[in-house]
């Protein structure tokens, strides 16, 4: 049985994003109330009769939200342009290491201004 399980996790930030055009509402400081989704894939342990313990995903993922909340994204290492697309690879490169079996980063910026990375 082949399965996909999705854990939420959520942190409050500050951002401005440089690439943007001049005078762009983007490029001003602002904050966001972020969620980011972790998506594993994989086939489920008949014996066990699941996937992953979802609390491993939060071990894993719970230093990464200690990081990112109540900062300022572009003053951590690797956000200096922390648009959805870079947040979502920068918490990507960050897991997959210790979540192998990891199959995507969903960051969800706003409620309907959402990016999917998948490696
Ligand atoms: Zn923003």
């Amino acid at each position: 049985m082949h399965v996909r399980l999705t854990k939420s996790f959520r942190f409050e930030a500050a951002h401005a994003l440089p690439t943007f055009p001049e005078g762009h509402k983007c490029r001003r400081l602002h904050g966001h109330s972020f969620r980011f989704d972790v998506v594993v894939e994989g086939d489920v342990d008949p014996a066990k009769g699941y996937l992953i313990d979802y609390g491993d995903i939060k071990q894993a993922a719970e230093p990464l939200v200690k990081r990112l909340d109540h900062y300022h994204l572009n003053d951590i290492e690797g956000l200096n342009n922390p648009t959805s697309e870079n947040l979502a690879k920068w918490i990507w490169d960050r897991l997959k290491p210790t979540l192998p079996l990891l199959s995507a980063i969903i960051v969800h910026e706003t409620c309907t201004s959402v990016c999917e990375y998948r490696g």
